[in-house]
């Protein structure tokens, strides 16, 4: 997760665009963009720099034969009907032999390395909509003599009459301004990914079809044409209503995930989903989801997770170019909650710091980023931004069961910053008669080792833990988690570990606070019998784990996982402690 955060900073900001999503759902794929003159649709493909003769040569021969089929249609109507009326096309030849067209199309191709069709679709359309904003009337209809003769040029290209099926390569996410069913009806629907339209709404033909067919579906994407290239990678939330063109790897692995969990889902790999996560002598043990996205509540939602026992907000942050406002803040995670309801969200606060950087929040230099300025450390330094997102959090408290979850708590100081912080904003939001639940339960990180030494001493003033092992382990064994070179040393089954996970399960029991796990190892089947033993009785996974982790509680006893719990204790190595669960998991595969 952690290098997923570092990543997505890099991502290039113009990338995600924010649509209206028509059609939920999520796609990953390849961009074919499709431009029209007047609804003909014509596919825009990247030429090579030595085709753009040849594509001239297309282009030359097109307007021959435009040329000659317009006199053709001159000498038609003029012997049928008159020749007043035939000179329309006569005029319509003048355009299509006029210099300055051939010009400005030859030079598209030249220039922007695409195929004729496309750029005689960027001409004229650049031509007409100069002639649509003129108030004169007869010069506006002039207009649609300019499409007719670029509809004409185009016919000419393909050799038909524009009705010739669309050869759109399977698996790509068409793009276009508006998919009327003229142009729907030329290609499978079912071969195409998604849809990203400029232009259409969400009761439009097309989208209603793409409801029905499951397609993602994305719409009033601005200027999509000329933002997008065919072969351009895409991703579109069709939950979220995000566009992204060319994604850097750490967003695509996101969406990997998500994508694999929903497919999953939808494959009826759900064996087991409606069974209690309960073990065999009926403890319940609630079972959670982690999510970073509106989008992985879906997947939350659709594998039955209690919850959202952990939702990291730093992604949102990490994909645009600026901190997003109270508003935007506001409207992702009601929808998130919305989704979950009435089950709980914990909205973890900023993460942000140590290696994870925001171009627009640069933070001082530092010789160990990890030990540095982090988490609530770096927000209680930064108000504005603690005080932003805890108004978005508290708005979405008001109608939904939601949380604050501090990061990074090293001991009760923060606490008490936070909870003055969010004092001020709750008198705030009171002044301006905005509601809000004044009861909303904060709870710290568990994550830092001091702050497990402290547990009883937080307890006093916080509502709820969450076990974060990832950052737990690094901190512990002095073991950078993104460091390659130390990756021996980052060991989650070191006796030091299990000892301060038993530590704070033990402590947080005892003082009557929930605690919930939810670093990686809890999505980890492997470890599942062990953490139960040491005490974890929730636990928060990614949805695409909860399955084999819910299958890992509902196969032992709370018996049985004490007395491995017990066993493991005991040790003083990891290689014994690793070498205990081999032995464990040998000894029920075999019975
Ligand atoms: C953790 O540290 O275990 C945790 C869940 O938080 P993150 O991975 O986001 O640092
Ligand atoms: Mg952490």
């Amino acid at each position: 997760m952690w290098v997923v955060e570092i990543e997505v900073m890099a991502v290039s900001h113009n990338s995600m665009l924010r649509c209206v999503s028509v059609s939920s759902g999520i796609a990953h794929g390849t961009a074919y963009v499709l431009s029209s003159v007047d609804r003909t649709m014509v596919a825009r493909r990247s030429l090579k720099a030595t085709d753009v003769a040849s594509e001239i040569a297309r282009f030359d021969s097109a307007l021959t034969a435009a040329e000659k089929g317009l006199l053709a249609l001159r000498e038609d109507v003029a012997r049928r009907i008159g020749a007043s009326e035939a000179d329309i096309f006569t005029a319509q030849a003048l355009v299509v032999r006029d210099n300055g067209l051939r010009a400005k199309v030859v030079t598209v191709i030249q220039q922007s390395l695409v195929n004729v069709e496309a750029a005689v679709v960027e001409v004229i359309e650049r031509f007409t909509r100069a002639f649509d904003q003129v108030p004169d009337a007869y010069l506006r209809e002039r207009a649609a003599d300019v499409r007719d003769v670029g509809r004409r040029i185009l016919a000419a290209l393909a050799a038909d009459d524009g009705t010739r099926a669309l050869e759109i390569p399977e698996g790509s996410i068409l793009v276009a301004d508006e998919l009327l069913p003229s142009a729907t009806a030329r290609f499978e629907l079912s071969q195409v990914k998604a849809l990203v339209t400029e232009r259409g709404g969400k009761f439009s033909h097309t989208s209603i079809l793409a409801r029905s067919m499951r397609i993602p579906a994305l719409t009033g994407v601005q200027e999509a044409r000329s933002k997008i290239q065919t072969g351009d990678k895409l991703i579109v939330d069709g939950m979220s209503g995000i566009l992204f063109i060319n994604p850097d790897k750490p967003v695509r692995r996101e969406y990997e995930r998500l994508e694999a969990e929903l497919s999953g889902y939808r494959a009826g790999l759900q064996k087991g989903i409606d069974l209690p996560s309960v073990t065999l002598d009926g403890t319940v043990v609630p079972l959670l989801a982690n999510a970073s996205k509106v989008s992985d509540t879906e997947a939350a939602y659709l594998y039955r997770a209690d919850g959202i026992g952990l939702y990291r907000t730093e992604f949102a942050f990490s994909i645009r170019s600026a901190f997003p406002t109270e508003e935007e803040q506001y409207q992702l995670l009601k929808r998130a909650a919305e989704r979950m309801h009435p089950r709980k969200i914990v909205l973890r606060l900023l993460d942000m710091g140590g290696d994870k950087q925001l171009p627009y929040f640069p933070l001082p230099a530092s010789r160990n980023p990890s030990l540095a300025q982090r988490g609530i450390r770096l927000l209680l330094k930064n108000p504005e931004v603690l005080k932003t997102q805890l108004r978005a959090f508290l708005r979405v408290s008001a109608d939904h069961p939601v949380s604050v979850l501090l990061p990074v708590v090293g001991g009760l100081d923060e606490v008490r910053g936070a909870r003055a912080v969010l004092a001020e904003v709750m008198a705030d939001l009171a002044a301006e008669g905005i509601a809000f639940n004044p009861k909303i339960p904060v709870g710290a990180m568990i994550e830092i080792p001091a702050a497990a030494t402290l547990t009883a001493v937080l307890a006093k003033e916080l509502d709820f833990f969450s076990l974060g092992t990832n950052d737990l382990v690094q901190y512990l064994l002095a073991a950078d988690r993104e460091d390659d070179s130390v990756a021996d040393y980052y060991q989650p089954l070191h006796p030091a570990v299990l000892r301060s996970i038993r530590f704070v399960a033990d402590a947080a029991r005892a003082a009557g606070r929930p605690l919930t796990i939810c670093g990686e190892i809890a999505g980890d089947p492997a470890y599942t019998e062990l953490l139960l033993g040491l005490g974890l009785r929730a636990f928060s996974v990614a949805p695409g784990e909860m399955l084999e982790v819910k299958d890992a509680i509902r196969s032992v006893t709370i018996k049985e996982a004490e007395t491995l719990a017990a066993a493991a204790l005991e040790m003083g190595s990891t290689s014994e402690i690793v070498a205990l669960l081999e032995q464990r998991r040998s000894a029920s595969s075999a019975s």
